[in-house]
């Protein structure tokens, strides 16, 4: 299965569905604070605390490498997954908060 098999829709859940404190946090166990009235975490990519996360787009931020991350973002940079093995990580995650 290659990207072109979910649907938008699904991505869309996958995306928001799950907050990424939570997965951040819980789920990846990446090392995070709160900070400033910011949750905070070590940026997969450069190992740096210069982030945050907007729980209204859901999405995490790393200013030093001006970049944004969503949850399958995340997933795919700490577990070294493909995008399909993401969406399935995610899923199973989605199904458990239900
Ligand atoms: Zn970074």
């Amino acid at each position: 299965m290659r990207r072109q098999h979910f649907s938008s829709q699904q991505l869309f859940v996958l995306r928001n569905h799950i907050p990424i404190d939570t997965l951040i946090e819980k789920h990846l166990k990446i090392p995070s604070k709160f900070s400033e009235g910011f949750f905070r975490f070590l940026c997969p990519v450069c190992n740096e605390f210069q982030t945050a996360t907007n729980p209204r787009t859901n999405l995490g931020r790393c200013f030093r490498c001006e970049r944004n991350f969503n949850t399958i973002d995340m997933v795919m940079i700490c577990q070294g997954l493909r995008f399909v093995e993401c969406v399935k990580y995610l899923q199973s995650i989605s199904n458990h908060c239900q």
